[in-house]
This record gives structure tokens, C-alpha cells and sequence, in this order.
């Protein structure tokens, strides 16, 4: 299949895997953050950590939409889900991750709520048209991959006049997270670890293009090699990462070049611009309050806001306190430090959203790396 067995060749992958032992200095540690749960499901699925020297530690970020979405936000959703006149739709993963007091969608849907799944904010659109009586609210999650569509949503249902839908807007920008990660005293003080360098997402750049990341190279030295999904893509980015470090570069580059161009997608740039503006701030599960890092609905379109038709307050929830996932998603952790993993909490009965996703880091490490949790207590 063209653009992915290529991208898949394991004799390619030994050439770079060899390339990447031999200029790896083993004097030095390379800690470089996988931005993307993408990454880290590629990481685990075709082995690449196993690839790498010891002196390269691949280090995963926050880039899962549905693991970041804090329990406040979660609980505000369940809350509209569960008025009588209201449809919630969201995408599948975000039914199961658990809200305040083990509660989730999916069990507010056991109890009566009408709660949908869909596959896109289209859908969502579809069952307004359908249903007038009711209110359809689309729970809106994900970094700026997914924000075009659900902006697309809310300019149809303002042309045709859709009284009854409404958006419940969580989208969230990339590169104030990676801001956050790399100097928020919030962080610093719940402990990170320190970063060489960064494997810049893939699907978000196509949209946002490359030159967003240059403020991070110029003004925290840290390189930033954008980075795509296969695990060649994987592994090539890794190696122009170490060729960075090792020359005291910190620069953009853009290993994606397929996709993502300088500027990105102008087009979408545009449409999410007129529909959405910054908010003040945003809490993230695992960052804290991060200062203008999500998106809200514009005044223009009030009337298709679920915030405000609802009028739901946010309140601040707490963490499942033995569930390291707001370690993980700031890089201090890993998965299988938690004591519940692979027991107590599996993508069966996840206790995090971690669990949940198939973006999230425990997931991927449930799905294909357990077996370092056997070797690791043998
Ligand atoms: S294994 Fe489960 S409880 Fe532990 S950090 Fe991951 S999601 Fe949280």
C-alpha cells in the first residue's frame, strides 16, 4: 500500500537502527518527548525502543486528546448528558473514561441518559436535523487536527438555522501544552523530567504547519524534528534529532515533508479562526491551568455554545489518586510504575483515561508492552 509498507520495511528500519547506534554518543543521554499517543502506539507496536541504544530514552507527552480532557470537564458533560431534553454525542473513547466518582458517560447512558456515539461532528449535525424536539450537543474534543470539522458543524448549523444543536467545545492547541512542559513553575514543582528534544506531531502539523515550533528551537534550545506515524517516520525522526544534538543545533525540521508544509492548511486555518477564539486559560489533566491553551466558541456563534445554553459550571475535580496519568502526560512516569497497571485497571475497566484511549500511553503499553512488566518483577 503506497505510503505505508515503505514506511513499514524492517530492512530500511535495521539500516537506520544502525545508523542511529553509531551516531548516538554513549556518553550522553538523549531524552526526547513523543508529543503524540500516535508516536507511542508506533513506538510499541513495531518495537522501536528495542531499536534504539540505551543512551536514547523516548520520553511520551500529552498528545492524547481524551487523556488530557480533565475530570471537571468530563463531569460537565455528564451533567448535560443527563437533562431529559438532551442527546449527547462523542466519540467512542470518550464514553469510557471515568468521570468524578467512577461515573462515565456510558454508565449515565446504563442509567438513562441519552448518550450516542458518533464518528464525526456531521453526525451530530444528522441527528439535530432529525430529532427537533430534542437538543443535540456535540461533546467536542482534540488538538487542532479535529477543531476544523467542528467549526465547519457550527457554521452549517448557523446557515441552516438549527435551533436545537449545540457544541460542547474542548479543542486544545499543541504548542501552549509544549510551552507548558517546558516552563511552567506548575510543572516544575509537580516534577518533570528534562527534555533534549521533541518529535512534533504529525496530523496536528499539517494543519498548524511547521513554523509554530520555531519559537520552542529559538527560545528554549530544544530541537523539534516533526515527525509522521509510521515507524520509519519513527526512527528517521529520531536520528535527526540525535544529528541535532550532537551538533548544538536547535532548529524546526520537518521529517513529515508528505504532509506538512511551513504554513500548513491555510484553508482550515482560516475557518477555525472565524468560528473560535482563544480562551484565557484551560485546565489540562496532567499540566494544570495552562494559560490560552484551548479554544471557545466566538460570540458570533453564542447561540450554538453549549457552555453557555447550559450554563454547567466548571468545577475542579480530583484525580483518582493512585492513577499516575497526569505523571505520564507530563513525561514523569511511565506506565508501568503505576501499581494498578494490567490489574486493577485495564482497557476493560480503565481507572484512567490513559487506559481508555487508544492514543493513551497505558493503553499502548497494555496492548504491547506488558511483557516489560513481567520482565521487570522477574
Ligand atoms: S495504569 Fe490505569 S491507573 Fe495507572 S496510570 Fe495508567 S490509566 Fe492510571
Amino acid at each position: 500500500m503506497k505510503y505505508i509498507d515503505e514506511y513499514r520495511d524492517g530492512r530500511l528500519a535495521r539500516r537506520v537502527a544502525a545508523q542511529i547506534a553509531a551516531e548516538a554518543r554513549p556518553d550522553r543521554r538523549y531524552r526526547l518527548m513523543e508529543f503524540c499517543g500516535g508516536h507511542t502506539h508506533a513506538i510499541f507496536r513495531y518495537g522501536v525502543q528495542d531499536l534504539l541504544p540505551a543512551s536514547v530514552e523516548m520520553v511520551h507527552g500529552p498528545g492524547c486528546p481524551v487523556c488530557v480532557l480533565p475530570v471537571g470537564r468530563l463531569d460537565m458533560a455528564i451533567r448535560i448528558a443527563k437533562r431529559p431534553e438532551v442527546i449527547l454525542c462523542s466519540y467512542g473513547d470518550m464514553l469510557r473514561v471515568p468521570g468524578s466518582r467512577r461515573t462515565s458517560l456510558l454508565k449515565a447512558k446504563a442509567e438513562g441518559a441519552d448518550v450516542r456515539m458518533v464518528y464525526s461532528a456531521r453526525d451530530a449535525l444528522e441527528l439535530a436535523r432529525a430529532h427537533p424536539e430534542r437538543e443535540v450537543v456535540f461533546f467536542a474534543i482534540g488538538f487542532e487536527t479535529t477543531t476544523p470539522p467542528t467549526a465547519v458543524a457550527l457554521r452549517q448549523a448557523a446557515a441552516e438555522g438549527l435551533p436545537n444543536f449545540s457544541v460542547f467545545c474542548n479543542h486544545v492547541l499543541t504548542p501552549a501544552a509544549i510551552t507548558n512542559i517546558l516552563e511552567s513553575p506548575d510543572v516544575r514543582e509537580i516534577g518533570t523530567v528534562p527534555i533534549d528534544g521533541f518529535l512534533g506531531p504529525a496530523h496536528v502539523s499539517v494543519v498548524i504547519g511547521s513554523q509554530p515550533y520555531a519559537f520552542f528551537a529559538e527560545e528554549y534550545r530544544k530541537p523539534v524534528v516533526i515527525a509522521g506515524f509510521e515507524p520509519l517516520d519513527v526512527m528517521q525522526s529520531v536520528l535527526m534529532l540525535i544529528r541535532q544534538l550532537n551538533d548544538g543545533r536547535a532548529e524546526v525540521e520537518n521529517q513529515y515533508t508528505r504532509a506538512v508544509t511551513p504554513d500548513g492548511n491555510l484553508k482550515a486555518k482560516t475557518l477555525v479562526a472565524e468560528v473560535f477564539e482563544l480562551r484565557r486559560t484551560f485546565e489540562w489533566r496532567g499540566l494544570g491551568v495552562v494559560p490560552y491553551s484551548a479554544l471557545r466558541i466566538k460570540q458570533a456563534y453564542a447561540e450554538f455554545d453549549a457552555e453557555r445554553r447550559f450554563a454547567e459550571p466548571y468545577v475542579r475535580a480530583r484525580e483518582n489518586r493512585e492513577c499516575l496519568c497526569p505523571a505520564i502526560l507530563r513525561g514523569a512516569a511511565k506506565p508501568l510504575e503505576c501499581k494498578l497497571f494490567g490489574t486493577v485497571c485495564t482497557p476493560e475497566n480503565p481507572i484512567g483515561s490513559c487506559m481508555v484511549s487508544d492514543e493513551g500511553a497505558c493503553a499502548a503499553y497494555y496492548a504491547y508492552g506488558r511483557r516489560l512488566k513481567v520482565a521487570a518483577s522477574a
